[in-house]
């Protein structure tokens, strides 16, 4: 057994997800992604002597979804509280937070990692503003900040360290992601900072119960990046325990291009925030009635629809699991199914052929330019029999991603002269036209014993067919005709 096996990764997350409210938590300013630097930014923003903060509700319903979602207690009593800290990009020199009273609490999430399930608990869930942004790496001769993510609301979804391994962060991260999508409580986007997460790292020897020392990473702009940032921290301490030393309790940043995780700075250095009540808000309460109004209106979850899908409409786990991976898909398979009743031809239609244009053109199902009804109009001619599926794969879908406005799908189809004649007349005129084009291999069928030229003059009569004929009586049709030309 290799030393890295002799130990166990024990991990607890922290994860900030900026609430896709319309305003900032105690502020009127818009929150707006990319505006230019410091224009987003009021009195109260800038922190100005004499200014009051004012609760934007939204926050409130956002945040209690989630501690639904995620099976916590809700708060009754909540007050805020001054986290006070100094930091250039936090101009009233403390951060509105919760501290004994987070909105959410005591919850779990269950994630699958292979075929196992495992309960990650959930510590707390508490709102607090985000602080603005200080920028190094636009001038080498000073830093600048921007102030326009300041009074963001956010919430911090607080693990217990419950996780066991690198790839049980990114499973849990992965459904947090979904979550907050599905919940429209954040848009989810890593890369952009709307969601961040912080992971807290140890290591001991497998049979120890106790906690061993822990660093917190940072910088992490990618599911991807925590797994590997993990996975480099518990191999870093691993390597010290072994060789006699101890590790230190330190908040350490992730470089993305080398892999590898850096100090930062030392708890010794850690700050008492001073925590004590806001005194300019109220508590904010919330009654059993406040809590089912709020759950009475919230959208279903990915879980629930895996359940309606398989259940009512009969697809398979796999078929659901696919449709619920984003609420956009979700969306739009509704959007097929509020039109038609085949619910497994259009599940196959999403995650066969659209899917696979989707990954050719890395788009996502939002700007897919097909609309739903156009879909649902492809199905019911392959159901009439009008067309056949391949067919429809192989012309009708291209040619509505020409023309996606077109309103009769069924016309399209007879201009493409793709539908499909019942009659065998089309089918054997075909027929003879292939064989009439090979009389050599004609010959070697019928005299050579050559009998698998059959499967040439299909795969031939198919293609000039281009979806027009029934498939069904084409092997019959053809061996007669075959046989009346022996002479
Ligand atoms: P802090 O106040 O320093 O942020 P907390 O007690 O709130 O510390 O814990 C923060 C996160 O660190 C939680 O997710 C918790 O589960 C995790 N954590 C605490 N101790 C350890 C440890 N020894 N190893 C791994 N994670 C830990
Ligand atoms: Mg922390």
């Amino acid at each position: 057994m290799s030393i890295y096996e002799q130990y166990e990764i024990v991990v607890g997350l922290e994860v900030h997800a900026q609430l896709n409210t319309q305003t900032k938590i105690f502020a009127p300013d818009p929150l707006t992604f990319g505006a230019i630097p410091n224009t987003q930014v009021s009195f109260i923003t800038l922190g100005h002597p004499g200014t009051l903060p004012v609760l934007n509700k939204a926050v409130i319903a956002k945040a209690v979804r989630m501690g639904i979602a995620t099976h916590c207690s809700i708060q009754k009593n909540n007050q805020f509280s001054r986290k006070n800290y100094f930091y250039p990009d936090l101009p009233k020199g403390y951060q509105i937070s919760q501290f004994d009273t987070p909105i959410c609490y005591n919850g779990y999430v269950t994630v699958k990692v292979g075929d196992a399930s495992r309960t990650i608990r959930i510590n707390r869930i508490h709102l607090e503003e985000d602080a603005g942004k200080s920028i190094h790496d636009q001038n080498p001769r000073f830093s600048q900040i921007d102030l326009n993510r300041a009074g963001t609301p956010l919430i911090e979804i607080v693990t217990e360290p419950d996780l066991r391994s690198s790839e049980e962060a990114y499973q849990y991260l992965t459904e947090i992601r979904k979550l907050v999508q599905f919940l429209d409580v954040c848009d989810g986007n890593m890369e952009e900072g709307s969601l961040r997460c912080d992971a807290n790292v140890s290591v001991r020897r497998k049979g120890v119960t106790t906690l061993g020392q822990r660093a917190e990473i940072k910088n992490m702009n990618s599911i991807r990046a925590v797994k590997k940032a993990i996975d480099y921290e518990a191999k870093r301490q691993i390597d010290i325990l072994e060789n006699g030393g101890t590790i230190l309790q330190e908040t350490r940043g992730y470089d993305m291009e080398k892999g590898t995780t850096f100090s930062q700075r030392s708890k010794e250095m850690a700050h008492d925030y001073r925590y004590f009540p806001e005194p300019d808000l109220p508590l904010v309460v919330l009654d059993e009635t406040a809590v089912e109004q709020i759950r009475a209106a919230m959208p279903p979850l990915p879980q629930q629809l895996v359940a309606k899908y398989t259940q009512q409409l009969g697809l398979s786990e796999y078929d659901a699991q696919l449709l619920t991976e984003s609420r956009e898909m979700v969306a739009y398979f509704e959007a097929l199914i509020n039109q038609t009743t085949h619910y497994k031809s259009a599940a196959n239609w999403l995650n066969t052929t659209i899917k696979a244009y989707l990954n050719d053109n890395n788009i996502s199902i939002g700007q897919f330019p097909i609309a739903p009804a156009q879909i649902v109009q492809v199905i019911e001619l392959i159901q009439q029999q009008e067309v056949s599926h391949t067919a429809a794969v192989q012309f009708l879908f291209p040619a509505l991603l020409q023309q996606p406005e077109t309103e009769s799908v069924a016309h399209l189809a007879e201009q493409l002269q793709i539908v499909t004649h019942q009659d065998s007349s089309l089918m054997d005129s075909l027929i003879a036209q292939v064989l009439d084009k090979y009389p050599d291999k004609v010959r070697d069928y019928l005299y050579n014993g050559k009998k698998n030229l059959l499967g040439m003059f299909l795969g031939e009569i198919m293609r000039e067919a281009k979806g027009k004929i029934d498939p069904k009586n084409l092997n019959q049709r053809l061996t007669e005709q075959l046989l009346a030309r022996k002479k």
